[in-house]
């Protein structure tokens, strides 16, 4: 997608503060962070949302959720605890349509949200 701004963050076109990268998955600090430790992870390769995933990107997604498992940890927020979040659609309020998961810890966080 050419003008898919996690796109170019996942080829490196737009910088990031990348704390995680592989062939596969790309992980960054989001820009307007909404707890003290806010990653997003996103797949290098375009999906605009949940909606969009297919059987095919079974070994893909397990791979990015581990590594959610290991970024938390590296982050220092694991044993305190953590909150994954992925919008979807409008309801959700998805502003960026390339799917990710935000990361959201490292302080005690409010839930339900809206
Ligand atoms: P959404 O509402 O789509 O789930 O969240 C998109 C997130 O991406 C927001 O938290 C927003 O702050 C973040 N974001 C949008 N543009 C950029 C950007 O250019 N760089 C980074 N690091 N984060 C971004
Ligand atoms: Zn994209």
């Amino acid at each position: 997608m050419t003008d898919c701004i996690f796109c170019k963050i996942a080829s490196g076109e737009i910088p990031a503060d990348v704390v995680f990268k592989d062939e596969q998955i790309t992980a960054f600090r989001d820009i307007k962070p909404a707890a003290k430790v806010h990653i997003l992870v996103i797949p290098n390769d375009h999906i605009e949302s949940m909606q969009q995933v297919t059987k095919g990107d079974a070994d893909l997604l397990g791979h990015l959720f581990h590594s959610v498992k290991v970024i938390a940890a590296e982050q220092g927020i694991a044993d305190e605890g953590y909150r994954l979040i992925i919008n979807t659609g409008p309801n959700a309020n998805q502003v960026v349509k390339h799917l990710h998961v935000h990361i959201l810890g490292g302080n005690r966080l409010i839930y339900p949200m809206g």
